[in-house]
């Protein structure tokens, strides 16, 4: 049965702006009490307290948010990068009159701050001169409680990436173990997940009427903790969450209870099964209100936010930024600014749903887009107004390059779907694939005066690509500077399927039109493949075939990457539960993981097949293997013998290279 779409208020123009607005926009958000005072301000609304420094730029969370509550007449002030050992810190703008907003900044703070071998790093793409160490492990958490002490009477309110992707009891890479929600943590009042803008500006205006925040239930986005559901609410607990008659919207008292955080913790079937049930509730026109038990407190996940109209979204970019970092900074540079200040976002979301990654649990699978006119004067104020610009839009697309203005062909089939991707396992054919409105948005941003390139370095969806030859002859003729990154992600089919990504047949489908056009267009350009080594599915035997394939091809990898649990992701509860929540799990599929340093290292070793440093353990591992075969100095061949004077090579008993014990694989 086809549900209908739903809609929202307009985020703009269905609220009466709040007093203070004539006292805005502030050309800088303060963050000191010098910067209030210069502005005439006796207090902020609103406080952000952030693990990224300050950038006056849509990218950048607190800057979008600190914004878009201005244009509602509010004052908002900024505290970026505190510091978390001294709640005094924390005091620097006083108390805000309406509440204080919590995020661990554009990233997880462990993601952050650990690589995939979770090993310190080094520096910090979102910090001046890109300092490591100047935000604390597990922000969020940090700065709550800094805030509590602070100011404890004020409404505290969790947002960004980090409490997102924590909003539910998850699997924590860094620590080995399952956590709680983030809400039951931190003890904050409220927590708001995926696009927060409507959520944010409800929630403000209503605390402005002097709503009590525990009485704002309703959120869409976002997520609380009580003692137990209202009599009135429907709960469901069964095993098949397609078979649970409507949708919230329609049935505003429906809710879909997972199992409880204490069953996840200990019963990693459940974890999967919990996964793959609040994943089917990711569509906000058909997903229900979601419950999980904590000891004798109620986690309640209200449903996804309405998506943002193309109209809300250009205002949103068009908010008075000043699109440079704080002046606070002076001369220092922030990598994560550097790499996108000549660039611009066209549109938020993705219906890929790659499983190792977390931009659709985050944005959300419908795609937003950006109208043509607002992405030009966009262009155009990058030229005129950022310094240093060239010429060069130094990319122009968002989580994929091309899903812009892509969508399901019809809103009431888009409103009852519950796939979890539209691409996967083929396309679907409900999918309009016409790239046409891209195609014309390339054109008219190369047209534009001032405009001497406009490059494209958003990952393109290649299967997605194919659908449309005129797109990549578009592309590889005027948006590819000799090297185009794509993500095949790995070469077997076993793991493709728990990556939800597609077979290789798409990318020669896709890599001989790439070869076609650049030749017509005279151009010698090539593409560089991206895979992931260690994702569950993959196994050492896998990587050996892997391997065999980049030589035969001809690829020399320089960058290799080991997959990484990011919270909440689907492949993080393949990982962690050792099953596969993309299927039902009456009949549980289990997914064998790498999970051991050594046996991750020998994955990654094996897609740099061609560096020395490598041979002795892929050479050891090919042994084990029974593959000795593949030692020799052939085509056919993946690595050289030692030469007589190499020494064997020895590991540490603790180094020991682990092969996949094939009957563990069997849980
Ligand atoms: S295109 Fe297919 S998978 Fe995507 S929303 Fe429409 S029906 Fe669902």
């Amino acid at each position: 049965m086809a549900t209908t779409p739903l809609t929202a208020p307009d985020l703009f123009t269905s609220y009466r702006p709040y007093w203070a607005k004539r006292l805005l926009p502030a050309p800088v958000l303060p963050t000191t009490r010098e910067e209030l005072d210069q502005l005439g301000w006796e207090a902020c609304d609103v406080i952000i307290i952030s693990g990224d420094a300050l950038v006056d730029h849509p990218s950048f969370g607190a800057a979008l948010i600190g914004r878009l509550l201005e244009a509602h007449g509010f004052r908002v002030g900024v505290i970026p990068q505190p510091n978390w050992q001294d709640s005094s810190a924390f005091q620097t703008l006083g108390p805000p009159t309406l509440w204080f907003g919590i995020t661990a900044g554009n990233m997880d703070s462990m993601v952050n701050r650990y690589t995939a071998d979770r090993l310190p790093r080094s520096d910090d793409a979102y910090t001046p001169n890109g300092a490591a160490n100047a935000r604390p492990d597990r922000a969020t958490l940090v700065y709550a409680q800094r805030c509590r002490e602070a100011f404890p009477e004020i409404p505290l309110v969790i947002g960004g990436i980090e409490a997102s992707l924590r909003r539910f009891a998850h699997f924590d890479y860094w620590s080995e173990k399952v956590r709680r929600s983030l809400l039951l943590d931190t003890r904050a009042d409220l927590l708001l997940y995926g696009n927060a803008e409507r959520a944010v500006v409800e929630l403000t205006h209503r605390l402005a009427r002097k709503e009590p925040i525990h009485t704002i239930r309703d959120l869409r986005g976002s997520a609380y903790v009580c003692k137990k559901a209202p009599n009135e609410w429907q709960i469901h607990t069964v095993n098949d969450p397609d078979s649970m008659g409507p949708a919230a919207a329609h049935h505003p008292h429906i809710a879909l209870q997972l199992p409880s955080y204490e069953q996840v913790r200990s019963d990693r079937r459940l974890y999967a099964q919990a996964s793959r049930w609040l994943h089917l509730e990711t569509n906000p026109h058909n997903a229900r209100r979601l419950l999980q038990p904590h000891q004798n407190r109620l986690l309640v996940v209200n449903p996804p936010p309405i998506p943002l109209t193309t109209d809300e979204l250009d205002r949103i970019y068009e908010l008075p930024y000043t699109r440079r970092p704080h002046p606070r900074y002076g001369e220092a540079r922030i990598p994560a600014y550097e790499m996108i200040r000549f660039s611009v976002n066209i549109m938020r979301g993705c219906f890929g749903g790659c499983t190792f990654c977390s931009i659709t649990e985050h944005e959300g699978r419908i795609i937003q887009n950006r109208s043509q006119g607002s992405i030009m004067r966009e262009i155009e104020t990058i030229r005129d107004e950022v310094p240093g610009f060239t010429g060069t839009i130094s990319d122009i697309g968002g989580p994929t390059a091309n899903m812009y203005r892509l969508h399901c062909r019809s809103p009431q089939i888009e409103a009852s779907c519950r796939r979890l991707s539209c691409l996967y396992p083929d396309i679907c054919p409900n999918l309009n694939t016409d790239h046409s409105a891209l195609i014309e948005l390339y054109r008219a941003s190369r047209a534009i005066d001032g405009i001497k390139r406009v490059m494209v370095a958003s990952g393109v969806r290649y299967d997605l690509a194919v659908t449309s030859p005129a797109y990549i002859k578009e592309l590889v003729t005027y948006h590819v500077g000799g090297y185009l990154k794509i993500a095949p992600e790995h070469s077997e089919s076993a793991t493709l399927s728990k990556m939800m990504k597609p077979s290789l047949s798409s990318y020669y489908r896709f890599k001989s039109l790439f070869d076609r056009f650049s030749k017509e267009a005279g151009k010698e350009q090539y593409l560089i493949p991206y895979f992931i080594a260690a994702h569950p599915g993959s196994d050492t035997e896998q990587m050996v075939t892997l391997a065999l394939w980049l030589k035969q091809h001809r690829f020399r990898l320089d960058q290799v990457q080991a997959f990484l649990p990011a919270p909440l992701a689907l492949a993080t509860a393949m990982y962690h539960s050792g099953y596969n929540p993309l299927k039902k799990l009456d009949h549980p599929d289990t997914v064998y993981s790498a999970k051991k340093l050594t046996e991750r290292r020998l994955q990654k070793a094996l897609l740099r097949y061609h560096d020395p440093k490598n041979w002795p353990i892929i050479r050891q591992a090919l042994q084990q293997l029974g593959r000795a075969d593949l030692i020799g100095h052939g085509k056919q061949h993946l690595v050289p013998p030692p030469k007589k004077t190499e020494p064997p090579h020895r590991h540490h008993s603790r180094q020991r290279t682990i092969l996949p014990n094939r009957r563990s694989r069997r849980r």
